[in-house]
């Protein structure tokens, strides 16, 4: 039943092609969940229809947007963004405002995931946290004694752009072998696929049977027991581990939160990580360093955007 108050709050987050919204309570209860895609030009247009329909179920008084890029929170502008339509970006929370008539606080979707983490979720009992959120790209966001810490340029916490290999594929960032090229979901599937190519043993793997799959699919695999797909999270794991053990020694941070839709694959892929950042950090920093998964799910972007329009009132 609809909570008969008009402190509801919705949270979208858009990703590449579709969008998820939540409405909450002023106490962070979930009171609706809607998923949709959308079409580039018509982007304004699809958020504002799901505010609408995400209105059905409690009067809303302010929206959360989190988006797949930089955003200036003085100025309410799109610094930079490799997954928004490139029309959508200078305008469009002034755009929102206007068409719906409530008010919009626009945010970098990793740093919406890890205020949703440290409100309700794997963070809740922590000081500080690291948030790294690894699905279409990977994110990561800081939050020292509950505010979120973005630096002097709006941009910390960036970990999917260290550099892992200094030899590796070019990244849409423009610099090689960031930590994204080997570990976000699309590049997940695109080593999964030239090992299948080059590698006559694993032909065996039930991946290679597959025409197209997904970094859900390998994770799908992984845990009905294919070999190949069980050492691609092992690897993709070592390689996260590797920039976790970084952030361990750096910040030497109370708690590292793990999230998206690659850690969906569990214990295989959480376990490698931790194994690594064991491996590769000070021992002192790393027992002092709790590295857990993410608790709220596929929702928890759009629940962290909707927590912070209701604490920015
Ligand atoms: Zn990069």
């Amino acid at each position: 039943m609809p909570e008969q108050s008009a402190n509801n709050f919705a949270g979208i987050e858009v990703a590449m092609t579709t969008m998820r919204g939540v409405l909450i309570s002023e106490a962070g209860r979930t009171l609706d969940h809607q998923e949709s895609k959308y079409e580039p030009e018509s982007l304004i247009k699809s958020i504002t229809d799901l505010a609408g329909e995400l209105g059905k179920s409690g009067e809303i008084k302010a929206v959360g947007l989190a988006i797949p890029g930089l955003v200036n929170r003085e100025t309410d502008r799109v610094l930079a963004s490799t997954g928004l339509p490139f029309t959508a970006r200078e305008h469009i929370h002034s755009e929102l405002m206007e068409a719906t008539g409530l008010r919009f606080e626009l945010e970098n979707d990793a740093n919406a995931a890890a205020y949703g983490e440290y409100k309700a979720g794997a963070g809740r009992d922590a000081r500080d946290i690291f948030y790294i959120g690894i699905g279409d790209a990977i994110g990561g966001a800081i939050i020292l004694d509950g505010k979120l810490w973005t630096g002097a340029s709006g941009c910390a916490g960036e970990i999917g752009h260290i550099t892992i290999d200094t030899e590796g594929a070019e990244c849409v960032c423009g610099n090689t072998g960031c930590l994204e090229t080997i570990a976000s979901g699309p590049n997940i599937v695109r080593r999964a696929r030239e090992r299948l190519n080059r590698d006559s043993t694993s032909s065996l793997s039930r991946l290679a049977m597959q025409e197209s799959f997904t970094a859900g699919d390998l994770a799908l695999e992984a845990n009905n027991g294919d070999d190949f797909s069980v050492m691609m999270l092992e690897r993709t794991g070592r390689s996260i581990g590797i920039a976790v053990a970084s952030m361990i020694n750096l910040l030497s941070i109370e708690r590292i939160i793990l999230g998206g839709a690659v850690m969906e694959a569990g214990d295989l892929i959480l376990k490698p990580i931790i194994a690594e950042a064991r491996k590769r950090s000070f021992q002192q920093c790393f027992e002092a360093t709790k590295i857990v998964a993410a608790e709220l799910g596929p929702d928890g972007v759009a629940i962290g955007a909707a927590l912070l329009a209701r604490d920015a009132q």
